[in-house]
């Protein structure tokens, strides 16, 4: 059965739901027994016989990982989360077992590091390090309490993602008179209503929350105290004083991983968390958003200004949105929607995306019927080098009810000239289906920014498994994705893929120029929320262990006044109390990755553009040195080699408008 999942492409047809455990367990059981049969080799270590082994093991629980979380993104069904609830404490034991085994561990000490090339030597690194991290050279007993440690914050970031969901459910604001609800579009105001039915209301509308501060319908309400009323539903989140309230959860979470990176020598989480990215410590990350905040947070005060102005009173930050867009309207004539009609989904995927990586790689696309899918909407593209076969590019564009919301990468199979394996890597979006389908400029920049991730997976050419395509650090993982956005809005691929889906007719320039240029506006304010975030979470993490902590706002408030972000209306765009990705997800003194890898992608929209733009060896030199490499060389090294020095600022600075 589970040859179903191995092979070049998985055999979907013959996978049903009730295979998924079944091959979970053989999996597990078969990565078990490779490593098993590694440490018990009478012969001594050496590269081949314990890290090539190592590397070659578990291939079947990477397949049916990969297919599974394919069913748990994108075709949920109570069965498969049933599985999800089995699976996950399993694979993390699993994980935690051979990382702390230490047989193994003692072999991977073993092994010599002379003679071996740039790529194996990393490897053999990247294992000994990895087994490190989770706490390979402790003793029994402070094993014991990591294990403690982990499985508690496991726990803990489970339930506050539980709390906030059910907290902010209870905080959407519920509207009786529709009078109040003046601004909202007609659509809007159908899906008030029937939210307020769907979550029990006898009637009305209600107004539920997104994650972020930042709520949409603030853009249009007219009524300013709904305004208020609504942001401040958002604000508190997790602060309620009730069954919802997150702060012990925050100050619970702060302590335990302190707590863990002492025991794994460190000062802090932060100090943990950073020494395995580009950035390499937290003073890096502190100077480059220092560089940062003051010209932010100046331009946020002059866009409040400027608001204030416009409305006649001192905005609050319940008004910014509502003015902003007011202003966007009156000053640039911008007109979102009269943008729809040129970016027909069709068009913007084979005369923008694809063209684009014709012209930068040589590649070519072919659509094939012969593959199974995982749903009928799913559709598959045989990727050329030219001539030559290079990879699968499978797409999954359209919502639907058991698809989770958002953009993804991922692959059902990563490039590994150990293995043979060429790669199958998988975009799946959230665009609404229509007939014909037209996107939003935002939608056309979803479908660039996601390609980039597939293309760093495509353009893969490592021997070894762990370092294909986006097996580099998180904070340099959005970079070729972020860089790839910048084609959609070349002149010659625009003036191809942006035509009337009726007439033919190109887009107007002129809209397009207003467009770009009323994007500026809002720029000091989007950056200053983002900025107060991430050193809401740096503050958080730099905590040591016996740093003192009892009252969340109270410390929020000084960390932002410290930082100098602390404007009323410039909130953070996440609250510590909602602040759901270092909390609840993985991003845990990590938020600053996105403007770090945006550094990099602005100064190499820079290099391109030195060079002359869209071309075959601007193309060639950005895939030889960079997107081709993924994780096998240092990033930083690989970084530098193609730009001719270290990445500078100036460029992200420009784009946003500080410099
Ligand atoms: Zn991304």
């Amino acid at each position: 059965m589970t040859a179903a999942f191995l092979g070049p492409y998985p055999r979907l047809d013959a996978i049903a739901e009730e295979d998924l455990l079944p091959a979970f367990d053989e999996a597990l059981a078969r990565h078990r027994a490779e490593v098993d049969a590694i440490t018990a080799d009478p012969a001594p270590p050496t590269f081949d016989n314990t890290v090539v082994a190592l590397e070659r093991s578990g291939e079947l629980l990477r397949r049916v990982g990969a297919v599974f979380s394919t069913f748990t993104g994108s075709c949920s069904t109570p069965g498969v989360r049933a599985v999800e609830k089995e699976v996950a404490p399993r694979l993390a034991a699993h994980a935690d077992a051979i990382l702390l085994d230490a047989a193994l561990f003692a072999r991977l000490e073993a092994v010599d590091p002379d003679g071996l090339d740039v790529e194996d030597r990393r490897l053999l690194e990247r294992r000994l390090r990895d087994a490190v991290r989770a706490g390979a050279r402790l003793g029994p007993a402070e094993q014991d309490r990591l294990r403690a440690l982990n499985a508690e914050l496991s726990a803990l970031s489970t339930e506050f993602g539980a709390r906030l969901l059910a907290g902010a459910n209870a905080a959407a604001v519920h509207v009786t008179d529709v009078a109040r609800l003046d601004g909202l579009s007609p659509d809007a105001i159908a899906a008030a209503a029937r939210a307020a039915t769907e979550r029990g209301h006898d009637g009305g509308y209600l107004l539920t929350l997104v994650l972020p501060t930042g709520q949409p319908a603030l853009a249009s309400l007219t009524d300013r105290t709904l305004r208020e009323e609504l942001h401040t539903a958002s604000v508190t989140r997790g602060a309620t004083g009730d069954e919802h309230d997150t702060r012990d959860l925050v100050l619970r979470i702060a302590r335990l991983r302190a707590e863990r990176a002492a025991l794994l020598g460190h000062p802090h989480h932060a100090s943990w968390v950073v020494e395995v990215g580009t950035a390499g410590t937290v003073d890096a990350i502190r100077d480059m958003l220092g560089r940062l905040v003051p010209a932010a947070v100046a331009n946020a005060r002059a866009e409040a200004e400027e608001l204030s102005a416009l409305a006649g009173y001192p905005i609050e930050a319940w008004d910014r949105a509502f003015w902003a867009e007011r202003l966007r309207r009156e000053r640039y004539a911008v007109d979102a929607a009269a943008l729809r009609p040129y970016l027909e989904l069709e068009r913007v995927l084979h005369d923008g995306v694809f063209h684009a990586a014709g012209r930068l790689y040589g590649l070519r696309f072919a659509e094939r019927h012969d593959l199974p899918v995982h749903h009928p909407d799913v559709r598959v593209f045989d990727v050329l080098d030219g001539d030559e076969p290079l990879g699968v590019f499978v797409a999954d564009l359209f919502a639907r009810e058991s698809k989770r919301g958002g953009a993804w990468m991922h692959s059902f199979v990563t490039q590994s000239r150990l293995l043979g394996t060429r790669p199958v890597v998988l975009n799946t979006c959230n665009l609404v289906r229509g007939e014909p389908t037209l996107l939003t400029l935002d939608e056309v920049r979803t479908l660039f920014h996601e390609f980039g991730h597939a293309l760093h997976g495509l353009l893969s050419d490592v021997r070894h498994p762990t370092f294909a395509g986006t097996g580099v650090p998180r904070d340099f993982v959005e970079f070729p994705s972020q860089v790839n956005e910048m084609w959609l809005e070349d002149e010659e691929i625009l003036a191809r893929y942006a035509r009337h889906h009726a007439t033919g007719e190109p887009v107007p320039a002129e809209l397009v120029a207003r467009l770009r240029e009323s994007r500026r506006f809002g720029e000091g304010f989007a950056t200053t929320e983002y900025l107060a975030a991430t050193l809401l979470d740096l503050a958080w993490h730099t905590l040591g262990p016996a740093d003192e902590v009892t009252d969340v706002l109270a410390f929020e408030a000084a960390a932002l006044a410290a930082a100098g972000v602390d404007l009323p209306s410039a909130p953070p765009r996440y609250r510590s109390t909602y602040f759901n990705h270092v909390w609840g997800g993985g991003y845990s003194a990590a938020y600053y990755s996105y403007i770090w890898a945006e550094v990099l992608d602005a100064d190499t929209v820079e290099w391109f553009t030195e060079h002359g733009g869209l071309r075959r060896e601007n193309g060639d030199a950005f895939r030889a040195g960079l997107l081709s490499r993924g994780g096998s060389v240092d990033p930083m090294e690989a970084y530098r080699s193609f730009r001719g020095r270290d990445p500078e600022i100036g460029p992200l600075l420009a784009r946003r408008g500080l410099g």
